[in-house]
């Protein structure tokens, strides 16, 4: 067995930034920037009003309460430049319209009193220069870098890109991952189990994770324990995909065929790590055929929990490697908790993942965990149970009080 960190340096390696490309606004929420955006104009490009209510020269309002004769009515969206405002006069003006020529001030019409003829208007306190009013450029001015490389959109960015007028952004490809299950038992139509049958979870599983970690996710289909058969769907999915992930035929087992073909077609790896869940893992590449690029392929364990676990601790950190995440980035938050019970477990050399439910205690300033449930690798009920892997070193059982590490799986 070897060392979790050596499999996954391992994996990391193999996993390279992909390329950058342009994408309209929306469709790159979530990816990381691969270029400095500067504005081209102002924000705001005018100076306008940050209240509804009347565009005045402040130094008429001086001696308020004071009569002014309303001299117009600026909307958004009007120029402002016909209606301007003479001494004695006020302008009526909504939020976001232009502040017109002369006038330096709004007064909010809270503040005001309408005339009963609504050809005057009385505003009731002074108001200082420049008050409500949003100068030009108050928010980004022209020439302001409002977007560096190596920044994770988030629907502000996204906002802030279309205020300064651009449409498409560039990012680092959103990896496209194709996910293959394995297995003569699987039945993935619905149609009633024959003996022996089970139904393919993992391909759902896999593909649910992969979206959820903001990649997008392809149904490569379920394929037999033929050498050939996944031979041919592994060769026809690097050709469409940045990364394959297969499941199941990476164990010890007579018909454990994906190893045996990664090992034939592709530079593969096969790794018996120190952990559990997920013991086996095959990972290495095969080269697309059209343009020689690397693509890498992912051989997860059949078992439902320890595929999951796997992508957890291999392919999410790969894949969001390749999307042009930070070393920081790669992986999960992780906090130490207190157990709240004992999590149960003997030595074997290996690290274990256990399913636990973890919560924040306010009282005692702590996270605290425990089991989500059966802790077998078939056990998908703790699976969908649990929002948090706990991580229990080589040794006796984690007693009632005990510190561990906790990577969360749900913020
Ligand atoms: P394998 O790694 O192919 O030896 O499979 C290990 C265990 O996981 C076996 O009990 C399989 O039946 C089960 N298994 C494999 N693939 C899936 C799948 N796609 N969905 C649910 N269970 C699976
Ligand atoms: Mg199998």
């Amino acid at each position: 067995m070897i060392p979790l960190d050596e499999a996954r340096r391992f994996v990391l390696d193999g996993c390279v930034r992909s390329r950058s490309e342009s994408l309209p606004l929306f469709d790159a929420l979530g990816c990381v920037t691969t270029a400095t955006v500067s504005a081209e104009g102002p924000v705001p490009p005018f100076a306008n009003t940050a209240m509804d209510g009347f565009a005045v020269r402040a130094e008429d309002t001086i001696d308020a309460p004071v009569a002014l004769r309303i001299a117009g009515t600026v909307r958004a969206g009007m120029s402002g430049l016909d209606n301007p405002v003479g001494v004695g006069e006020a302008v009526r003006i909504m939020t976001g319209a232009p502040v017109p020529p002369g006038a330096d001030a709004i007064v909010m019409v809270e503040l005001t009193e309408a005339g009963a003829d609504d050809e005057t208007v009385t505003v009731l306190q002074m108001v200082p220069v420049g008050n409500h009013i949003r100068p030009a450029g108050d928010d980004v001015l022209t020439g302001d870098e409002v977007l560096r490389p190596g920044i994770v959109l988030t629907p502000g960015h996204l906002g802030l890109l279309a205020t300064v007028g651009a449409t498409h952004v560039d990012v680092v490809r959103r990896p496209r991952v194709g996910v293959i299950s394995t297995g003569d038992e699987l039945v993935d139509d619905g149609s009633p189990l024959q003996p022996g049958q089970i139904r393919d979870s993992n391909r759902l599983t896999i593909r649910a994770l992969v979206a959820e970690s903001g990649f997008e996710a392809v149904d490569l289909g379920l394929v037999r324990d033929d050498e050939q058969a996944i031979a041919d769907a592994l060769l026809a999915g690097v050709e469409t995909c940045d990364a394959l992930v297969t499941t199941g035929g990476v164990s010890m087992g007579d018909f454990d065929f994906v190893k045996v073909v990664l090992d034939r077609i592709g530079d593969m790896r096969w790794m018996q790590i120190a952990i559990k869940p997920a013991k086996p893992l095959a990972f290495g590449t095969i080269t697309r055929v059209s343009d020689g690029t690397k693509v890498p392929v992912f051989g997860l364990p059949g078992n439902p929990v320890s595929s999951m676990v796997s992508y957890e601790l291999f392919c999410r950190p790969g894949l969001r490697k390749m999307a042009g995440f930070a070393d920081a980035e790669l992986d999960r938050p992780t906090v130490m908790a207190i157990a709240d019970e004992p999590l149960k477990r003997k030595p074997d050399g290996k690290v274990h993942f256990a399913r636990v439910r973890c919560w924040y205690d306010i009282d005692a300033g702590c996270y605290r965990v425990c089991s989500a449930g059966a802790q077998g690798s078939h056990h998908m009920a703790a699976m969908a149970a649990a929002d948090a892997l706990a991580e229990l070193p080589d040794g006796p059982t984690i007693e009632t009080g005990q510190a561990v590490r906790v990577r969360l799986l749900r913020p």
